[in-house]
Formats: structure tokens, C-alpha cells, sequence
């Protein structure tokens, strides 16, 4: 690790910013920027890039530079501020390069802020969020992580194993010169701590909502009012609307956030026409779609009422949730509606612009049906950390079985350490490289 990283750290915008870690930082830096200003931590220096060797001005900069161990990796850290776009910067690094920096892999120097021991690896996690964070709901939860919010409860949950194990092994080593061991303080202790783990465990849910969002198909025979409903949609205040084109096909699907919930609305529209009489229905398509969603709104026209077509294209969708949407309602309203199972009933008239609100509210209604609900804890851990947790989860429970069962102690301790390294395995403890590596090829490169 003794060697010095680079990467581009941004170059969109107007400027772009070049960030060096390593302990040959400030030695490259020196070789590159004249400045008369001198290199104190923690103070912007202003200079003009020269390259060595041609003499050539490459760029004006602001210097940044951030001595060991007051910096994000803890190491000496230099970023250069020049001009934006791909030209600059991309000539900045190559220069770095040139003078022995090697370029940092994805997420490397936030892994290097971990090996310091400057942030455990929950908080490192935390990071990424923040930068993949599609709303501002799912930012103040990464933050929450970064304060440790998550890592101090596990390590409690850590420490508060550890201690147990302790105390068992002593009996096994001095057995004679010890206590009994209490055997229902520990089994208390122990359902204390599953019960823990549990509740931990329960805020994935929320957390993969905040993070990753609701899919949302909007399906229903031609004509109900589904292009317009979700224009209606778009349009309202509550929403933001960025088309990101699709990557896999050429679609276009719309994304909201509500109530910090971001939704992406799936496109129907790219899903092709077809002449198959059936597949014309809209039937193929509310199919193709709807497979893919959390959440189907199925709109009806509600002054035509329930048709058979609308049964049919129910038939298709019934195991996923609906929403039943009952729009047109200015047009008037047949009352035979089928007795399904709809988690809501709304009712709209799209091209007005009414009944949107209900929508959302029937739409974050139903995903507390889902069991996807507020929680007290203001963290919410990840699939990963979620797969830990269980882990501890299922090692404790077999404790207890050992102990019920009147098994040898090393038995209990058996699943004792798998308890404590899972949990090991959130906050960084407990890790090997391959996971870590595993953990920061996700990240993008420069963090
Ligand atoms: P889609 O094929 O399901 O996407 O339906 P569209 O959104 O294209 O709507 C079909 C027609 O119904 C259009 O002429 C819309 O203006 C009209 N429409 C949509 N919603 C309403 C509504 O709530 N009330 C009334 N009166 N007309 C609507």
C-alpha cells in the first residue's frame, strides 16, 4: 500500500478536480505545479501546471493539499482543481502517471480511509450510497451510516457476543476453578441479542425501497388513460421527472420521487405493437411489463366499468400487487367492479389532472401493506449486511438449540464465533480481501 494512487475525481462541469494519495503526493505535485505560494496542509494554493521535460502550460490551478493524517484516506493527499472536461484533466493524470502515481482502482481510496482504520467498513458502504443515492431520503440515510449510526449498535452486538464467548471458554479451560456458568442468563442474553439482530434485519426492506425504489407499471386495455394519468403524473410539484433512457432497450422509463420514495415508472410505450388481434389488446404488453414491477396500476375506464378485456389482462397480472385505478371518473362510474384483491382503489380523471395525490398515497399505502414500514432506527442496512445479519441471526439460534439440547460447550462456541464473525463481516472486523474487493469494485472510480 506504500504506493501513490491518482484518479479523476470529477471532469464534468466547468471543473474538474485530479486527487493524488500516497506519500509521493506532494513530491509529484511539486514537480508539476510552480506556485509561489508555499505547501501548507490544509490551505488552497494557487498555480500553472508545467510539464516537465517540454516546459508546456497545461492549466491554471487551485491546489488542495491535505497532510497525513488529517485526510480522507489519512494519508498525504493532493487534488488539483483545473478546468473541466476530459482534455485538462485526462493530461493532469497521465502527468501524475508519468511521475510513478499508479491509477487508484474503484473505490480505492475509500478503501484506503478503511485499512487506516479511519472509517469500519459499514461507513465505507455509506459512502457509496451517498454517491448512488437517488433521493435526498436515501442521502440522509447513507449519511446516518457514515455517522456510524449502524456500525455502533453491531459493534455493541459484537462486543456483547464476545463477552459470552468469554465466559463459556473460561469454563471449558478452568473448570474446576470457576462458577457454574448460569446457563439461563446466558440463554436470556443470548434471545436479548438475536431479538437485536432481528430488528436490525428488518430495515433492509426500507433500505433497498429508499435505495434501489418501487417499480411501477401502469397496465391496462388502449384508451383507459395510461399515457395520460402518467403525465398527469409527472407534472405534479411532488414529483421530479428525469428521463433516463433505458440501457438494455431503447425505452425511456420515467423516474419520480415520492415522499423520498424514488419510483421509476416502467415504459410500456417502447414494448412493440404488435397486429396479433390479442397482443393489440395491450394484453402482451401489460404481461411483459407487469412481470417486471413491484407494483401494477391497473387502469380501467371507469365509465365503460369492468369488461371482459380488463379480466383478461387481470388474469395475466393477479400475482403481482395492483392498485386498482378507476379512471375518467368525470365521465361517470359503473359500480361492477369483480371482488378482487386490490390493495387500493383510486379513482382519477387523468387528462384533469385529478385524483393524482390519491394515487400516491394509495401507492405508498400499499407499500406498507407490504410490510415495508417506517422504523425508529434511522438506518437501513443493505443486501449484503443483510445476508451477514441473518447469518447471526441463524448462529444464535443454534446456540440456543445446543443449549437446549444439553450439547457440549464447544458447541455453543462453534456457532458463537460464526454469530460474532458475521457480524465482523458489516463493520470490517472480520473480513478477507477477496470480500473486500468483492465491496469496492462496486464503487466508481475516485471515491
Ligand atoms: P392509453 O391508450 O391508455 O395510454 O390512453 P390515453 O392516455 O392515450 O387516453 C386515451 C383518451 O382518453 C385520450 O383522448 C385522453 O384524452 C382521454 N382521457 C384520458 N384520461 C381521461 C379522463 O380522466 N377523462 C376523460 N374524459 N378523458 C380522458
Amino acid at each position: 500500500m506504500d504506493d501513490t494512487i491518482v484518479a479523476i475525481v470529477t471532469a464534468l462541469g466547468s471543473v474538474g478536480i485530479v486527487r493524488l494519495s500516497g506519500s509521493r503526493s506532494v513530491d509529484i505535485a511539486k514537480q508539476l505545479v510552480r506556485t509561489k505560494a508555499s505547501w501548507e496542509s490544509h490551505r488552497v494554493l494557487y498555480g500553472r501546471v508545467i510539464e516537465p521535460g517540454t516546459g508546456d502550460f497545461i492549466d491554471e490551478v487551485l491546489v488542495l493539499f491535505m497532510a497525513s493524517p488529517r485526510s480522507y484516506t489519512t494519508e498525504d493527499v493532493v487534488e488539483f482543481q483545473c478546468h473541466g472536461g476530459m482534455v485538462v484533466v485526462q493530461k493532469i493524470l497521465t502527468l501524475c502517471l508519468t511521475l510513478g502515481a499508479r491509477l487508484a482502482n474503484p473505490g480505492e481510496f475509500t478503501l484506503r480511509a478503511f485499512l487506516h482504520g479511519r472509517i469500519d467498513l459499514a461507513q465505507a458502504e455509506s459512502v457509496r450510497d451517498i454517491v448512488g443515492a437517488q433521493s435526498f431520503h436515501g442521502v440522509q440515510l447513507a449519511l446516518s451510516g457514515l455517522q456510524g449510526k449502524l456500525s455502533s449498535p453491531l459493534k455493541q452486538l459484537r462486543s456483547a457476543c464476545l463477552d459470552i464467548l468469554t465466559e463459556i471458554e473460561a469454563r471449558i479451560d478452568f473448570e474446576d476453578d470457576l462458577p457454574p456458568l448460569s446457563i439461563e442468563t446466558i440463554r436470556q442474553k443470548l434471545s436479548e441479542l438475536r431479538e437485536k439482530a432481528r430488528v436490525f434485519l428488518a430495515t433492509k426492506d426500507r433500505g433497498e425501497l429508499i435505495r434501489s425504489g418501487l417499480k411501477v407499471a401502469i397496465v391496462g386495455r388502449p384508451n383507459v388513460g395510461k399515457s395520460s394519468l402518467l403525465n398527469a403524473w409527472s407534472r405534479t410539484d411532488r414529483a421530479i421527472v428525469t428521463d433516463i433512457p433505458g440501457t438494455t432497450r431503447d425505452i425511456v422509463d420515467s423516474h419520480l420521487v415520492v415522499e423520498g420514495i424514488p419510483i421509476t415508472v416502467l415504459d410500456t410505450a417502447g414494448i412493440r405493437e404488435t397486429t396479433d388481434q390479442v397482443e393489440s389488446m395491450g394484453m402482451e404488453r401489460s404481461r411483459l411489463v407487469a412481470q417486471q414491477a413491484d407494483l401494477v396500476l391497473l387502469v380501467i375506464d371507469s365509465s365503460v366499468g369492468w369488461t371482459e378485456e380488463d379480466q383478461q389482462i387481470y388474469d395475466l397480472i393477479q400475482t403481482k400487487p395492483i392498485v386498482l385505478v378507476l379512471n375518467k371518473i368525470d365521465l361517470g362510474c359503473y359500480e361492477n367492479l369483480p371482488n378482487h384483491n386490490f390493495l387500493a382503489q383510486v379513482k382519477t380523471a387523468a387528462s384533469l389532472q385529478q385524483g393524482i395525490l390519491d394515487l400516491e398515497e394509495a401507492i405508498l399505502h400499499s407499500i406498507k401493506a407490504q410490510k415495508i414500514k417506517e422504523q425508529d432506527l434511522d438506518f437501513a442496512i443493505n443486501q449484503r449486511q443483510a445476508e451477514c445479519l441473518q447469518r447471526v441471526v441463524d448462529s444464535l439460534t443454534r446456540v440456543q438449540e445446543s443449549i437446549d439440547g444439553h450439547l457440549p460447550l464447544d458447541f455453543w462456541t462453534i456457532d458463537l464465533r460464526d454469530a460474532i464473525r458475521s457480524v465482523g463481516e458489516i463493520t470490517g472486523e472480520d473480513v478477507t480481501e477477496s470480500l473486500l474487493d468483492q465491496i469496492f469494485s462496486r464503487f466508481c472510480i475516485g471515491k
